[in-house]
């Protein structure tokens, strides 16, 4: 039998990233087996619907790369996908179910009671209430005696006692199937042979169970899946801005990362990490997933995207990173800044903040010149700032880093200063940065010969000054 497995999220305007990894394992199991793997909007909560949210579903799929065989836009005979294009479907099978005794018409206004009074409604009483029009909705009707199991291919052998199910709602007053209904009828009528969801519907399963029983119909494997939390206490939350697969994009992290490290939340693959879509289709394994709830370890994130931002070619990370120069408004040498961040960059939200120094430096700050290490100070710096100064003027090889590095240590040879009392005073006088990607030498790269020497000079009047002053405390 081919597999079929289904993503049937609620167009919620939010990617969150336990639902993500819910849609990679359906379509790891399809793709894995060679089957069939479907995208289902379910829209019947009408009051939940937020605009442009199943647009926002289509796009994490195509950008992600899980591309769907049969979905919206995509027919494979057992359309539509969209739940709310459903609906005749679902009155009639809750008809059908009706006449076969597994739900029942129910007009009470509320319903605490454990057993429902309206199951004792005559058909005739049922009649004369709708002729009224008196409101409805339709219940499950559930067996008050024996017991419900199924096989969990995570949580394993399940069994609940049938009066503890409640008779939840099948189809609302507005007419609109609920969850617990319109899945059942879909995943039947769409052939759907793996379910695959959160484990928030494991002790609901046994009511679907039900269902599908008394239509005589095959039921699902179910593979439940726990959650993915942010500590062993909290829940990812939206307000932090860490729960959805936008977040984690927008903080500059790679699709392939947050796919790639999705997959590991929760089921374990081979030794090695970094694993390809492709590479996951072929070694997923639905025994490999774990019960235990799984912790979003955001270091490891971090880790998966350096690996992926290292491994790319110096044209392929220059290609993606170009658009987070845009701040940039300096006539730099931005493949060379695209080379000197490569190494160091974790997300590509980073960007920014790390080259932030180079349309102009920060305002001069005296005491990064006093670097105990590297053994400088104001006043060694500005020395050798008017070295190099003088140096600088007349070298025009600013775009090859060996020549600039053998220019620097040789003056710091010929006047007896070790190679970090001159490298130290350049770096802090091209950005008045502690912390800068790449050194003197790639900055000054960077920056160019005018632009370097420019920002050079004014760290020599602003040295200066500063002694000048100190002197006259003293
Ligand atoms: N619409 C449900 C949800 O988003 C889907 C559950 C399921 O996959 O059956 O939680």
């Amino acid at each position: 039998m081919k597999i079929r497995t289904r993503f049937a999220p609620s167009p919620t305007g939010y990617m969150h990233i336990g639902n993500l990894r819910t849609a990679l394992y359906c379509y790891l199991i399809a793709k894995h087996n060679q089957g069939d793997f479907i995208l289902r909007i379910e829209d019947t909560d009408q009051q939940r619907e937020v605009e442009g949210a199943t647009d926002m579903i289509y796009q994490v799929l195509e950008e992600t790369g899980l591309h769907y065989d049969e979905g919206p836009h995509k027919d494979g005979g057992v359309g539509p996908y969209i739940q709310s294009q459903r609906l005749d479907l679902y009155h009639h099978y809750a008809q059908k179910l009706i006449d076969l005794g597994g739900a029942h018409y129910c007009f009470c206004e509320s319903n605490d009671n454990n057993i429902d009074p309206c199951t004792q409604l005559s058909e005739k009483e049922i009649e004369m209430k709708l002729s009224q029009n008196i409101p409805y909705v339709i219940r499950q009707t559930i067996p008050q005696t024996g017991t419900t199991s199924f096989e969990d291919e995570v949580y394993g052998y399940i069994e609940v006692e049938n009066q503890t199910l409640n008779e939840g709602i099948l189809i609302k007053s507005d007419g609109y199937p609920t969850y617990n209904f319109a899945h059942v009828i879909d995943d039947h009528l769409m052939k759907i042979t793996h379910v695959v969801r959160g484990n928030e519907y494991l002790s609901s399963t046994p009511k679907y169970n039900l269902t599908y029983e008394t239509f005589g119909w095959d039921k699902p494997t179910y593979i439940h899946l726990p959650p993915v939390n942010k500590d062993e206490t909290h829940k990812l939350s939206k307000r932090n801005g860490d729960a959805s697969y936008q977040d984690l994009k927008e903080q500059g992290y790679l699709k392939e990362a947050i796919i790639n490290y999705i997959a590991l939340l929760g089921c374990s693959f081979g030794d090695n990490e970094i694993l390809s879509l492709n590479d996951l289709i072929e070694q997923f394994d639905i025994k490999h997933i774990s019960k235990a709830p799984a912790i979003f370890d955001i270091e490891k994130l971090k880790w998966m995207n350096e690996t992926y931002l290292r491994k790319l070619s110096l044209q392929d990370f220059h290609q993606l990173v170009f658009p987070y120069y845009q701040h940039i408004t300096q006539d730099i040498d931005f493949l060379e800044l695209s080379l000197v961040l490569q190494p160091r960059l974790e997300k590509l939200k980073d960007i920014e903040t790390m080259t932030d120094f180079i349309n102009k430096p920060y305002p001069f700050d005296v005491s990064l010149y006093t670097h105990k290490k590297m053994k400088t100070n104001p006043e060694t710096s500005l020395k050798v700032l008017q070295l190099i100064e003088k140096h600088l003027k007349d070298f025009d090889n600013f775009t090859n880093d060996d020549l600039l590095v053998q220019l620097f240590i040789s003056l710091a040879k010929d006047n007896g200063l070790k190679n970090g009392q001159v490298m130290w005073p350049i770096r802090v006088a091209l950005t008045n940065k502690s912390l800068t990607p790449g050194g003197a030498v790639e900055i000054i790269h960077i920056l160019g010969q005018d632009e370097s020497l420019k920002r050079i000079h004014q760290a020599i009047i602003d040295l200066t000054l500063y002694i000048q002053r100190k002197k006259e405390i003293e």
